[in-house]
């Protein structure tokens, strides 16, 4: 597999580039990853390193996805150093916490440009590899995309936005043998919300919550990020997983006073 994983550090991006390279090892095969950053960081050849270790093809581009031409560049660098592309994750992103009365347009646009609009360009620079090679477009969106998530700014709004772009992908290009899905994580341990997680008690109180009894890790998405690139999920497109614990579907189970059967 040719792939391009954006924020592959050591969050989400790293568990789905090192589930890419454990499965490509256990097949036989090699995998080609563009494991690209931000910028140039101890994190990036930290995952370089792994990755080769594990047999991969490793190159480690890196771009600013506010900038309009940074998706562009990503997709070009990587598809010319593999001959192609047979799939592409739009992982990075961002959260500018804030209220909607006093949120920055600056702040608005950050976020949307990250989270929304460099995931379409990604999918529109990778379209003609995509489509020479069948391949597969996937989206890291967020269960804030399913519905209002207050104080998180715009981190809400772009991650629902980012969900439609991706069904708008898959229904416009099924035609073209491309399959585009987007996976809504939960809440998941990562250096993106490593503060929160620092607090014992509040992380517990956080475990409480899920029905599955626990905050997920970056391998819960990783796991089912590598389903959706691989040929088990030849007829999925234009779908939307959430992988939460099951804590997106409790909203019902708070209800107070809910009804009890009559004995
Ligand atoms: P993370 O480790 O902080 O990963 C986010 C990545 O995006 C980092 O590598 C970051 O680079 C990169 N990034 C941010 N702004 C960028 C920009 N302008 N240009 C290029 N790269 C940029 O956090 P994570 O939790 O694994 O997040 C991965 C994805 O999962 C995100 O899209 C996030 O919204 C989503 N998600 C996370 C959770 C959660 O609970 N952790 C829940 C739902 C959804 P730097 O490190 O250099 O800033």
């Amino acid at each position: 597999m040719r792939v391009l994983v954006t924020g592959a550090s050591a969050g989400i991006g790293g568990a789905i580039c090192k589930r890419l390279a454990r499965n490509a090892k256990r097949d036989g095969k090699t995998l080609q990853i563009a494991a690209s950053e931000y910028a140039q960081t101890p994190d990036n050849d930290a995952i370089r390193i792994e990755l080769e270790d594990m047999g991969a093809k490793v190159i480690t581009p890196y771009a600013d996805l506010s900038d309009p031409n940074g998706p562009t560049l990503l997709v070009e660098t990587a598809a010319e150093e593999f001959g192609g592309l047979d799939a592409v994750v739009s992982n990075a992103g961002l959260v500018i916490p804030g209220l909607m009365k006093d949120l920055k347009v600056e702040d608005w646009d950050l976020v949307m440009n990250v989270n929304t609009r460099a995931g379409w360009l990604l999918g529109k620079a990778a379209y003609p590899h995509l489509k020479a090679s069948k391949g597969a477009y996937l989206a890291i969106a967020s269960m804030s995309g399913l519905g209002p998530h207050p104080d998180l700014g715009a981190y809400s709004p772009s991650k629902a936005a980012c969900i439609n772009v991706t069904a708008m992908m898959a229904m416009e290009w099924a035609s073209d043998g491309i399959r585009c899905n987007s996976i809504a994580p939960g809440m998941i341990r990562t250096p993106f919300t490593a503060n929160v997680y620092s607090n014992n008690e509040l992380a517990n109180a956080r475990n409480d919550v899920v029905p599955l009894g626990r905050v997920g890790l970056p391998e819960d998405i990783a796991d089912v990020a590598a389903f959706l690139l691989s040929d088990d999920a030849r007829y999925v497109t234009g779908q939307n997983i959430v992988v939460d614990g099951g804590f997106a579907s409790s909203i019902l189970g708070h209800i107070p006073g809910r009804p009890s059967k009559k004995e």
